[in-house]
């Protein structure tokens, strides 16, 4: 089949989260299943750095609205996969994050730099397409790429099927009534059965109206999402369209998260050779300051530090940790009063705390094979990835059961198949008991190495995700 990916992230170019892994991971997986799939993706200033050479292979005229005429330039990633990079300097290039200005908020006109990238999406699927390549399903990604199925539904000319795949319900992409006109929409789009939700434009609606199938990054997600309580605003929407919603769950990219190949490390090890996963530790207290103390559990956090993650209840928590005695080490970015409250934290406890503020992948990569436990207690988590990431490096993840944390990790209390910690509750106390427990176990080192053997065990590759896909384009 051909298949065309709409994404707004592909990693390692431009990456805020799982979205960015995922366009990163999940091509190259179908492609070696032997379809034919590209990526449609703009041409931030990291992707044109790295494809120089990327030659212009069409410029889509006449897409409505207020929308530019851009250039598709054509590149090849190292993994194989071709990309088509939407080139349109006044949209795309600029740097950092590709959805905020430098002072943290939304770029103004985002709606016309998504639009655009939905527009060509639907474009190449559709009979004015000039390119000599025709994709049977465009597979859309979140609200940035929601509005592609809207303008299949409502342009004349369509050939291809859609598929939208939502990885965070919680961004709708919502815009004023104003931007039907500036992105090309007839009027009889807006409306409840349209792109219209409360008074608003919401690309994420325009998706989970208009896709021929939707689904979500989990199994346990899919069905969160169309509960009134975790539906945010939508779940009425999925609940109608149930019989298209399907959850599959994510993989990791087994080649870069790999602790037996890790470069970042400073000392590779695996299941069968686990000893080198000390030396990580060691390294990684050294590196941040804490005391060199290889008898202290540590626990860690890598994640975007936002009331989602739950890290607010880790936050009101985690003196109490620290005194248990334990150490714990956060890399993350995101809402100011997290970055300053886990700042001050590590200030108040310097050799048992340590705090980075920023994005770090080596860092990230440190702190999974250095620490002992990892922590994600999120509110929800349509899937998660860090979890499966601690698996692999013999970290034992803590995290809440909910979405994609529920569907991977299973708790020690069952003694064949647990591989972490899970608790339900959104409370603090639940929490801490959770660690309370897990730092027990740890003190148990024959029972933690099956643990951690457990977890290193478990396959997280893109190939079963891959055939589930396959199969739902195939469907359509
Ligand atoms: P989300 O997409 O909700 O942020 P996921 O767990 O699905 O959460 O994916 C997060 C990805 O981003 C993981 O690859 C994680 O390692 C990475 N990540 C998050 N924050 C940071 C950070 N501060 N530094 C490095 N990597 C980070």
């Amino acid at each position: 089949m051909k298949i065309l990916f709409a994404t707004s992230e592909i990693a390692p170019w431009v990456k805020t989260g799982g979205l960015g892994d995922v366009a990163g991971a999940l091509p190259a997986a179908l492609r070696a299943g032997g379809h034919d799939v590209r990526v449609l993706v703009p041409a931030y200033p990291a992707l044109l750095k790295s494809f120089p050479g990327a030659a212009e292979i069409a410029r889509p005229h006449w897409l409505g609205g207020l929308l530019p005429t851009p250039g598709l330039r054509e590149a090849v990633a190292p993994d194989g996969t071709p990309l088509l990079l939407l080139d349109y300097a006044p949209y795309f290039a600029r740097a950092g994050n590709p959805y905020l200005g430098p002072e943290g908020r939304d770029w103004l006109d985002n709606h016309l730099r998504f639009g655009l990238l939905s527009r060509v999406a639907a474009w190449i699927g559709s009979e004015a397409s000039t390119l000599d390549w025709q994709p049977d399903v465009i597979h859309c990604h979140d609200w940035q790429t929601g509005l592609a199925p809207a303008y299949l539904n409502y342009l004349p000319g369509r050939l291809a099927k859609s598929l939208f795949t939502v990885h965070n319900l919680a961004f709708q992409g919502l815009f004023d009534h104003a931007s039907l006109f500036e992105l090309g929409l007839p009027d009889a789009a807006w409306g409840m059965h349209g792109v219209e939700f409360y008074g608003y434009l919401s690309f994420l609606k325009a998706g989970l109206q208009h896709a021929d199938s939707i689904s979500t990054v989990s199994p346990s997600y899919a069905r969160e999402i169309q509960t009134d309580e975790e539906g945010m605003g939508m779940a009425g929407l999925l609940r109608h369209r149930s019989g298209q919603l399907s959850g599959i769950l994510n993989g990791i990219d087994t080649t870069l998260w790999n602790p037996a190949t890790d470069p970042h490390l400073e000392r590779t090890y695996s299941a069968r050779h686990p000893e080198g996963k000390a030396a990580n530790k060691a390294a990684l207290q050294a590196q941040l300051g804490l005391e060199p103390r290889p008898d202290l559990p540590l626990l860690a956090v890598v994640s975007r530090l936002t009331e989602q993650k739950g890290l607010d209840l880790l936050l009101d928590m985690a003196p109490q940790i620290l005194k248990t005695p334990a150490q714990l080490v956060v890399l993350g970015s995101g809402g100011p009063a997290l970055e300053h409250g886990f700042t001050a934290l590590a200030h108040k406890h310097k050799s048992r705390c340590a705090v980075t503020i920023g994005f770090d992948e080596a860092l990230a990569h440190r702190i999974e094979a250095g620490a002992d436990i990892f922590l994600m207690p999120s509110r929800f988590e349509p899937c998660g990835l860090n979890q499966m990431y601690s698996l692999r490096y013999g970290t034992p993840p803590l995290v809440r059961a909910t979405g994609g944390l529920a569907d991977t990790v299973i708790d020690a209390a069952d003694t064949r198949h647990g591989n972490g910690f899970v608790f339900a509750p959104a409370t603090t106390e639940a929490l801490l008991q959770a660690v309370q427990r897990a730092i027990a176990a740890w003190h148990d080192p024959v029972r933690w190495r099956s643990l951690q053997k457990r977890g290193m065990a478990r396959d997280s590759s893109w190939e079963g995700a891959a055939r589930h896909y396959a199969a739902l384009y195939a469907s359509l």
